[in-house]
């Protein structure tokens, strides 16, 4: 993959470029930022970039230094993966003696250590020298979902570059290249927050399935002997049912979204959940405008706690509680 054929995160692929037309890439970097936006695509092609022999700001992905890369069997390129939680102490070790070594037969020489976070005290000490004064033909790039869980000391010896999820409208347009259909691409895309790698791992039937519990669990809010349904599910919750809390959220806020837009005899073509058209036109019929908007800012307030890792048991009642105060707005 060449940093043409990578999705989102244009400012970063900026970076990079930029920085190789001057021939100055830092030889520290921390690739941080959400789970599957390509930083691994990004730190692998920056790597076959510096040792491309036909291109000089791109990866030409044929000539034999970017198909070694890509094959895992360059001498100059390493990925240490972090399989055990813990990059290991005689990796890094390995890492340091091989980084003072003139490359072998490519340009320069690439460390690239995903899940960078779980590097251990010892293993990230015996890393500062060489991040602090690396060789011109060395650059270690640390990837992580979880920049500031790095030491301090390394964090100052790198160079950040910080990836953002990936748009919405971009996801839609890659699963539609995929051949699901544009509705399809609509509903995966709103799911997956960003998260790209996800998206293209999703099987159709279990996002359905997944669409219709969460409209399920959406309606007995409102139904006097199911109301409790939500609290049941996601109340004193097992880290199992957490997982999904996040999604079933921005299935509800969806859900309100697409009510408040029929309500106000919006374009159904703007509906995030287009599937689900008949049963939000009735259901929006019986709520306020005011109601509508008060539950859509609790659910969006939710989402951003949520990502601050609050204890999702304590908002799912708060919401749950404010929800039955809304009923008469
Ligand atoms: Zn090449």
């Amino acid at each position: 993959m060449a940093f043409k054929d990578i999705a989102g995160n244009v400012r970063v692929r900026r970076i990079l470029k930029l920085a190789l037309e001057r021939g100055r890439v830092p030889n520290s970097l921390i690739f941080g930022g959400p789970d599957g936006v390509g930083k691994s695509d990004m730190a692998l092609t920056l790597a076959k970039t510096l040792n491309c022999r036909t291109l000089t700001t791109d990866s030409c992905d044929e000539c034999p230094s970017c198909r070694a890369i890509d094959s895992g069997t360059h001498p100059d390129v390493m990925v240490l993966t972090a399989e055990v939680r813990d990059v290991k102490i005689e990796q890094t070790r390995l890492l340091k003696q091989m980084a003072y070594l003139r490359p072998m037969i490519g340009k320069r020489r690439v460390f690239i250590i995903e899940e960078a976070e779980n590097l251990n005290e010892p293993s990230a000490n015996s890393l500062l020298k060489v991040l602090e004064e690396p060789p011109d033909f060395t650059h270690i790039i640390l990837v992580t979902a979880s920049p500031h869980r790095l030491v301090p000391t390394i964090r100052s010896r790198c160079q950040t570059l910080a990836f953002s999820p990936i748009g919405r409208e971009e996801i839609e347009e890659i699963l539609i290249d995929r051949e699901f259909s544009p509705e399809q691409a609509r509903i995966l895309a709103l799911l997956v927050e960003g998260n790209l790698e996800r998206a293209l791992d999703l099987e159709w039937d279990a996002v359905r399935a997944l669409k219709d519990e969460a409209w399920d669990l959406f309606a007995s809010l409102d139904s006097a002997d199911r109301s409790c349904l939500f609290l049941e599910r996601f109340g004193a919750v097992p880290k199992a049912v957490q997982e999904e809390f996040g999604g079933v959220l921005e299935l509800f806020s969806s859900f309100v979204r697409d009510m408040l837009l029929l309500r106000e005899g919006g374009d159904p073509a703007l509906l995030l959940n287009p599937d689900f058209e008949d049963r939000l036109r009735e259901a929006s019929s019986s709520w306020s405008a005011r109601r509508l908007l008060g539950v859509f800012a609790d659910l969006d307030y939710l989402l951003v706690e949520l990502d601050k890792n609050m204890n999702k048991g304590l908002l799912a009642t708060t919401f749950f509680s404010n929800y039955g105060e809304l009923r008469h707005a």
